[in-house]
């Protein structure tokens, strides 16, 4: 059966974003305003909508 602890990974909900701690997760977590949560984990900026992300996607590439 799966077995918890080393090795697990904890996944932001809102991004991408993976990592081996909660605590590292509540850390991350917090840079996700709760008017922005869609957060460019490139640059660091937010935006509102998903919409908004992707248009700055494309932007940047
Ligand atoms: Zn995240
Ligand atoms: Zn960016």
């Amino acid at each position: 059966h799966m077995k918890y602890g080393v090795g697990e990974k904890l996944k932001c909900p809102t991004c991408e974003y993976t990592c081996a701690s909660r605590s590292m997760l509540n850390s991350h977590l917090k840079k996700h305003s709760v008017d922005k949560p869609f957060l460019c984990e490139t640059c660091g900026s937010s935006y509102k909508f998903a919409s908004l992300l992707k248009k700055h996607f494309k932007k940047i590439r």
